[in-house]
């Protein structure tokens, strides 16, 4: 029966096979993903129970938003959501590297020091600290940083952080997704051992936690084991697909107040920011998020093991535990890149027609293609993919709002590296 619509998408019966069989076998491990997606449904159905959202939540306002029912609920429904205390949940955040500088340049001041205990951060966090020179960077500010990388085998350093540690370390950061490294994604748990060690030397310092891509991967999040602050963007995991903008920070209520000041006014706090029209979307987005990021670990999965079988060396292996949703892949060939994108993009919803080229993007030193047809612009929990055209030529892959897109759009790339006679047999 569905090999018949593949065909009319242009997946011809080997590779149509050959997906098959790779996906048959992967059954027990996607009903685990599904188990977690049920606790995690149900603990956003919970979170928004408790919070009593009504169908007046939905609604938004303009101008200062004073009174914001739903934009006010919906924070609560986040500080259920995570433990915390408080959260900061709104449109006016623009993207993740903006609820991160959020987050960092409220709680920071001139003179304290910041530390990352887990190598170097994200790409644009460098110029949010001042890594790479940057205007208004924390380090114009006077704001100090310190690193500590991981050992050669991926443990914590402890004896290194331990000495990092001094008397003007005030927050700390922790990336939990491996984002663009060759470094092991952190699991919650582990996150939990370093906050434990940290705060056994310094109980005050604050720990905050980059939670892109983690959020609902694992039936607890950092917050659960000790971060003082969880940091995300709502174009990917939490935002369901739905969420058109906006950022979010859960932590500590004094975290969240410094962060609110910070975003609109000192004096003005949370009290001000209307929600325009995103109410609804950010709402239906959460509620769809456990099973949108179960899609799209399946989806990694799914492409991790197809392409270890046909020899290529994937991060994470087709077997290990997965604590984020991207997928990296070594092709070592930059044709390779070429077809997989072309792939991911031809099975999209919006744009299927265009043919993904390599550009020079700003702030990066080689030419980059991407792949994504996405309904909200850049949104990486949409199915993408994307790629540095240099050795070793990887690609790294991540999103799908369905499990049955992400499995067409990987199974389109495979066709697409046989159309290019890149894959000529299928084991
Ligand atoms: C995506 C991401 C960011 C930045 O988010 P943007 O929305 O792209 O600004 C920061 N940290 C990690 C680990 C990410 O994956």
């Amino acid at each position: 029966m569905n090999e018949q619509i593949y065909k009319q998408l242009g997946i011809e019966e080997d590779v149509y096979r050959f997906c098959e069989q790779i996906c048959e076998a992967l059954a027990p491990r996607f009903a685990e993903i599904d188990k977690r997606a049920e606790y995690n449904q149900l603990k956003v159905i919970k979170a928004m129970q408790d919070a009593k959202v009504s169908e007046a939540c939905l609604l938004g306002t303009t101008g200062y938003g004073y009174n914001d029912l739903g934009r006010d609920t919906l924070e609560a429904v986040y500080a259920n959501l995570f433990h915390t205390e408080d959260a900061l949940v709104r449109p006016q955040i623009t993207c993740g590297t903006h609820a991160l500088a959020l987050a960092l340049m409220s709680n920071l001041r001139p003179g304290d020091e910041l530390l990352s205990p887990v190598g170097k951060p994200y790409d644009t966090l460098e110029e949010v600290i001042g890594i790479r020179p940057s205007k208004g960077s924390l380090k114009e500010y006077g704001i100090t940083y310190a690193q500590v990388d991981l050992l050669p085998d991926g443990e914590f350093d402890f004896d290194g952080i331990k000495q990092a540690i001094n008397e003007h370390t005030k927050l700390v950061t922790i990336q939990r997704s491996k984002g663009y490294e060759p470094r092991k994604t952190l699991s919650v748990e582990r996150i939990g051992q370093l906050i434990s060690f940290i705060k056994s030397i310094k109980p005050d310092v604050i720990c905050m936690v980059d939670n892109c891509y983690g959020e609902f991967v694992q039936t607890i999040e950092p917050t659960d084991v000790g971060a003082d602050m969880v940091v995300g963007s709502l174009i990917k995991n939490p935002g369901g697909g739905l969420a058109p903008i906006g950022g979010y920070i859960a932590g500590k209520k004094d975290c969240i107040e410094n962060a609110a000041y910070r975003l609109t006014s000192p004096g003005l706090g949370k009290e001000v920011g209307a929600s325009l029209g995103v109410s609804q979307s950010f709402y239906q987005g959460l509620f769809l998020a456990p099973t949108v990021t179960a899609s799209a670990l399946k989806g990694a999965i799914f492409a991790a093991n197809l392409y270890e079988k046909l020899g290529f060396t994937v991060v994470p292996d087709a077997k290990e535990e997965r604590f984020d949703i991207i997928q990296a892949i070594t092709f070592g060939k930059p044709e390779c890149i070429l077809a997989f994108c072309k792939g991911v993009q031809g099975a999209a919803p919006v744009d299927s027609f265009v043919t993904p080229e390599p550009w020079d993007m700003p702030g990066y030193d080689a030419q980059v293609i991407m792949a994504a047809g996405a309904f909200v612009s850049g949104s990486s929990i949409e199915l993408s993919a994307d790629g540095p055209m240099k050795p070793p030529y990887a690609v790294y892959f991540q999103g799908g709002l369905t499990w049955p897109h992400a499995k067409f759009g990987i199974m389109n790339t495979l066709q697409e590296m046989k159309n290019a006679g890149i894959v000529t047999q299928f084991p």
